[in-house]
């Protein structure tokens, strides 16, 4: 579970050129990818169009043996984790957030995933606590709380397919250090991890790949990149 196969993918925003031409790529379950490249090569784009967000022109995307359109889109995105620099929070309780798409959580489990994302201190220093209000009116939330509570979302949910497309850039290195640790022990848990990310964070990636502005230009480990001077 968490096969991930991109056939002949071919995509381009509204009004614009393609970002991605004719991409084949395959992601076996369980497995590790680093993708790399210069800024503005598509990769958060690569990474947006596995749960959905945008219509593909040509070619597909399955997962497990399945083209993603023909699931329904809640099963997607059930199967699918992702945290992204522009975090999507909606006008709710801390604790709604945290349990988003997991409304069967107990407190216990919301406190867990809370403590792994390390929002716990900051949670229990709010006069209400995991129900106090985030929105317009409620709490203003930083740029690293917002990306420490869209981790704790994946902490509590589990998927089979973990995103993190430049999941921690807002956090401070030690906050990021250990959160990164957290979710390589998921990640142990047969998850299929995607990371676009600076190179120093990836070192245990099973694949590197290289997005640019032609392609997909190479795969292969870390070691064999910096063995090649990359
Ligand atoms: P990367 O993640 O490698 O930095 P992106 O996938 O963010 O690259 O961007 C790839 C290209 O698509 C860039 O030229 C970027 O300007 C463009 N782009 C990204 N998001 C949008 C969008 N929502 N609408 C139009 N163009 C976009
Ligand atoms: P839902 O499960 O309700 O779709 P999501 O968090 O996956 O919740 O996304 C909420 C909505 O916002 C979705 O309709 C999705 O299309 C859109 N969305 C979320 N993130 C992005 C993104 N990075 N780019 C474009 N659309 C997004």
């Amino acid at each position: 579970k968490g096969d991930i196969e991109f056939n002949n993918v071919t995509f381009g925003y509204e009004n614009h050129s393609h970002v991605l031409k004719a991409i084949n790529l395959s992601i076996r379950a369980g497995e590790t990818i680093a993708l790399v490249g210069p800024s503005g090569a598509g990769k958060s784009t690569l990474c947006s169009l596995i749960p959905r967000f945008y219509e593909i022109d040509d070619g597909a995307v399955s997962i497990d043996g399945i083209d993603i359109r023909a699931m329904k889109q809640q099963s997607l995105r059930n199967q699918i984790g992702i945290v992204q620099q522009e975090v999507f929070l909606f006008n709710g309780t801390i604790r709604e957030n945290i349990a988003y798409g997991r409304l069967d959580a107990t407190e216990e489990q919301v406190w867990e995933a809370a403590r792994q994302a390390h929002l716990e201190s900051m949670i229990l220093a709010l006069p209400d606590g995991l129900d106090t209000f985030i929105g317009e009116r409620g709490l203003k939330l930083s740029g690293g709380q917002r990306q420490r509570l869209s981790i704790a979302r994946i902490f509590l949910k589990n998927p089979p397919i973990l995103i993190l497309d430049e999941a921690t850039s807002a956090l401070d290195t030690e906050t990021e250090t250990l959160i990164q640790q957290a979710l390589e022990r998921l990640s142990h848990n047969r998850t299929t991890l995607i990371i676009a990310h600076r190179l120093a964070t990836i070192r245990h990636a099973d694949r590197i790949v290289v997005v640019t502005e032609e392609g997909i230009e190479e795969q292969g480990r870390h070691e064999d990149l910096i063995a090649a001077g990359g």
